[in-house]
């Protein structure tokens, strides 16, 4: 199949069901992955502090400054949490926090310092663009500065949160203060160049439209097509409970009829993750069926999700099984796709 038009997309989208979407995804990952292989990684999201200055609509995780409620962890809690990671076996972890005014560059290069010196082999995931993009405006210097000190301080990727959906009128909508789509596609494009890879990630089902879906879908394409950069793509459904944004979660139905529809039009992206931890264990068994070839993380740790109100949790056992059950070789793999196994 050729690359899909933006109306090629949307004329599948209004045309076909779910089964047939789900039939040429299926095809589409097997023709990029032909091994009945579903990968996963065994990691812990640490969230560094909870305090930011952001305040988006659809977030039920963050405290402002001074609340009672924010917080920041001391290096010798941070350091607890990645022991527990290494002790069942942990590959890496996600840092991810707010855009928290109090702290600076020093701060995240000593951060990323001790956890190096500290846990040498462990892979440190961290930082989306808003929170790199808000550090380059606090410290007055370029993006790329910041990621290069953040690379000689021990960082090893970078995640595609904050992505949510990558167009202006949305983002002027959910979420004000943080990085409008240019930068966030500015950061990851600086990161590609510096040798970083990234995931790309979208948050879909609040106040967009399929349109400014799909055009999210192009703006990764575009990217990917200059830099190779993304090792995979991440969409998950927006969880209303919690926050300001009063909207009906989008169904079960819709999450796999977009996650196909993304595996069709992003070939340049080699990975799809189902995301279990907002559709559950049935629905993301499901997944592996409509275009998903790898089942995300474990997730010893997950504090943003949760905050919702809502909280899938899967031991490593757990995880292998339904893949397993699915008809699929389970297999642990690291941060760009490698299998350990
Ligand atoms: S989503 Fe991130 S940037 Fe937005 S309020 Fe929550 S912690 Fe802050």
């Amino acid at each position: 199949m050729s690359r899909l038009t933006l109306k090629q997309a949307l004329e599948l989208w209004q045309e076909q069901d779910l089964f047939n979407l789900g039939k040429m995804a299926h095809k589409k990952r097997f023709e990029l992955h032909p091994e009945p292989v579903v990968s996963y990684i065994v990691d812990r999201n640490i969230n560094y502090t909870n305090i930011c200055v952001s305040g988006c609509k659809f977030c039920a995780f963050y405290a402002p400054p001074n609340s009672k409620k924010g917080y920041v962890l001391s290096f010798d809690e941070l350091a607890k949490k990645v022991e527990e990671t290494v002790s069942l076996g942990g590959y890496q972890i996600l840092l991810q926090g707010g855009m928290n005014p109090d702290l600076d560059l020093d701060f995240y290069k000593n951060m990323l310092l001790f956890l190096k010196k500290r846990f040498p082999s462990v892979w440190i995931h961290g930082f989306s663009p808003p929170e790199i993009s808000f550090l380059a405006q606090k410290e007055n210097i370029s993006i790329k500065e910041v990621l290069l000190h953040l690379k000689e301080a021990g960082l090893d990727s970078i995640p595609g949160g904050g992505a949510e959906i990558l167009v202006d009128r949305v983002r002027k909508k959910v979420s004000p203060r943080k990085c409008d789509a240019s930068t966030w596609l500015k950061v990851m494009e600086d990161a590609h160049s510096l040798g970083f890879k990234t995931t790309a990630t979208m948050m879909f089902g609040h106040v967009e439209t399929f349109e400014e879906r799909l055009e999210h879908l192009q703006r990764i394409r575009e990217l990917q097509d200059k830099t190779g950069g993304f090792t995979a793509f991440i969409p998950w459904t927006f969880q209303p409970k919690n926050t300001l944004i009063d909207v009906p979660e989008v169904s079960s139905v819709e999450y796999l009829r977009f996650l196909a529809l993304s595996r069709l039009f992003l070939d340049n992206v080699p990975n799809i993750q189902a995301s279990w931890v907002t559709q559950g264990p049935k629905v993301g068994q499901m997944a592996l069926f409509w275009g998903a070839n790898d089942f995300g993380s474990t997730m010893i740790e997950e504090n943003v999700v949760k905050a919702t109100g809502v909280c899938f949790r899967l031991p490593e056992e757990k995880l292998r099984e339904i893949i397993a059950g699915a008809g699929f070789v389970p297999k642990k793999r690291s941060m760009d796709y490698t299998l350990l196994e």
